[in-house]
């Protein structure tokens, strides 16, 4: 069972195999598919967005997330939200490329390729597999440059967000998950502050009772207080142990 999209038997690629592609100014193409697209937001791609841009969790998701819930699971889906003119062109992009390059979201550094995460039949052997996105207006595609699929996660600074979204797929697929029944208000609610809304989630876990309760000492207390990154791992954990309790 992986997290969509699904792809074919066929068009399954793993880590050792190859593809082509090379995304420059020269290409005619160049700029014009940062628009119109569904860009999705995992939860460490909010977390490098709003720091990059030096703003709240919660500015940057009332300016630039949408915010759906999937029909089956009732899981957030939150993506990037394109801009309203004639093109729906993305916020982020400009003449020379994107303003955000080093802090873009795991979807604009995996393309043209796509990855899909989740278990095996037996719910506990993981999965990983990637495709090629169909982007026939891509020229990027056809050029002659070779690329191993390990090499490009590395290239692309894809393994730190690989790491996180994986945490987030243990939570999708968590094995106390009630499949028959979608999450709760609540439950949305909680992911929602927890893993997307840090800089809300910080006042949360920084207030006394919460110490107490979930144990933090001092020095992790300061290290949530100053990085993100352990913040959010703080987040999924307690997704991890809380979200499915009482199912
Ligand atoms: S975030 Fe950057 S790479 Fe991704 S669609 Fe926007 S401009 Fe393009
Ligand atoms: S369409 Fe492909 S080659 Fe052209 S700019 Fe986008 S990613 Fe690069």
């Amino acid at each position: 069972m992986l997290l969509n999209p699904v792809p074919l038997l066929k068009d399954r690629l793993y880590h050792s195999d190859t593809f082509t592609f090379a995304c420059h100014e020269k290409l005619a193409c160049f700029n014009l598919c940062c628009r119109n697209k569904f860009i999705p937001l995992m939860p460490y791609d909010v977390l490098r967005l709003k720091n990059f841009l030096h703003i709240h969790s919660d500015d940057f998701l009332a300016q630039y997330a949408l915010y759906n819930l999937d029909k089956d699971t009732g899981f957030p889906i939150i993506s990037l939200k394109m801009m309203e003119d004639e093109h729906k062109t993305c916020p982020f992009v400009s003449l020379k490329g994107c303003n955000v390059y080093k802090d873009r979201p795991t979807a604009c550094r995996l393309y043209p390729l796509g990855r899909a995460s989740g278990f095996k039949e037996d719910g506990i052997t993981k999965d990983e597999v990637f495709f090629r996105m169909d982007t026939p207006a891509c020229l990027g595609v056809k050029e002659k440059n070779l690329k191993k699929i390990a090499d490009w996660l590395d290239e692309q600074g894809l393994n730190i967000y690989i790491k996180f979204n994986n945490k987030m797929r243990n939570i999708v697929f968590h094995p106390k998950r009630n499949k028959e029944r979608p999450l709760d208000d609540q439950q949305v609610k909680k992911i929602m502050v927890a893993c997307y809304n840090l800089d809300i989630f910080k006042d949360f876990v920084l207030n006394p009772e919460f110490i107490k309760t979930y144990n933090i000492n001092k020095d992790n207390r300061i290290k949530i207080s100053k990085d993100d990154t352990a913040l959010l791992l703080l987040g999924l954990d307690y997704l991890n142990t809380t979200l499915f309790t009482n199912q």
